[in-house]
């Protein structure tokens, strides 16, 4: 099975005062395990929509999601957020980690919430901060960490729960162009040392020749090239 396979995907946004936003409409797309994909289109374009619909944070209003040979969208409410917590990664273009609570606290809260015993959770927080050279830095908060660390303390918290497949959304998008060059190395280098498949939306073309293959969305639909 693919890692990830979006069958039609149609969103519209309703309620709105100009009307309804079509905002999908019938995308489809495969990720094979272990394949780094880009999704590429401008602003407002509907990348977030998607990455939200794939990732299960969001419902389409028509198609399927299937994560690893999972009909994602034939389960209840209770299995689909379980299925999403154990299966999905998601990084942000803002990190969101929690301010109040340590670098290596940020990696072990989600672990916790998953039901990890904490010394596991501990362990794996750990093991992440050093494959992203932050080892030293676990005991320190957000506040105390440079944008391109606060960014690598993310993606450790979205590898945390071990998912199947991760989706990120600008993941060095608030970043200047040097550092987010340099951190999109070090979530390449990550992604690839856990075989994970990932779809990386960006407006940046020479992060996206980096990656297996380029998506474009375009009028609400999936291209290639
Ligand atoms: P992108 O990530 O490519 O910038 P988005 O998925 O964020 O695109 O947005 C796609 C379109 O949908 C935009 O026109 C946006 O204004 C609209 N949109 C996004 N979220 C909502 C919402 N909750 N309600 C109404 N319109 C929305
Ligand atoms: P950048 O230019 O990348 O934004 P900063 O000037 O924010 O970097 O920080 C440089 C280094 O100092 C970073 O490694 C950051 O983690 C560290 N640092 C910044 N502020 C603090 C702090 N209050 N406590 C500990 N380390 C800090």
């Amino acid at each position: 099975d693919p890692a990830l396979i979006l069958d039609g995907i149609v969103k519209t946004y309703r309620g709105g005062i100009a009307g309804p936003v079509e905002v999908l409409r019938g995308a489809s797309l495969e990720l094979a395990r272990g394949e780094v994909v880009a999704l590429v289109a401008p602003s407002g374009a509907g990348k977030s929509t998607l990455l939200h619909i794939a990732g299960l944070l969001d419902t389409a209003d028509q198609g399927q999601v299937v994560i690893d040979g999972l009909d994602m969208t034939r389960m209840g409410d209770a299995a689909r957020t379980a299925a999403r917590r154990q299966q999905v990664g998601f990084i942000y273009q803002f990190h969101h980690l929690l301010p109040e609570f340590t670098a290596a606290e940020n990696i072990v809260l989600p672990q916790l919430a998953n039901g990890v015993p904490r010394a596991e959770a501990q362990a794996r927080a750990q093991a992440l901060l050093d494959k992203v050279g932050l080892s030293p830095r676990g005991g320190h908060r957000p506040a105390q960490l440079s944008g391109g660390e606060q960014q690598r303390v993310a993606f450790c918290r979205a590898m945390a729960n071990q998912p199947q497949i991760l989706l990120a959304d600008e993941p060095t998008g608030n970043l200047d162009p040097g550092t987010s060059d340099q951190v999109f190395g070090v979530l390449m280098d990550l992604v690839r040392a856990t075989g994970l498949s990932a779809l990386i939306a960006t407006h940046n073309l020479d992060l996206a020749a980096r990656m297996d293959r380029v998506l474009r969305l375009d009028a609400g639909r999936i291209a290639t090239g």
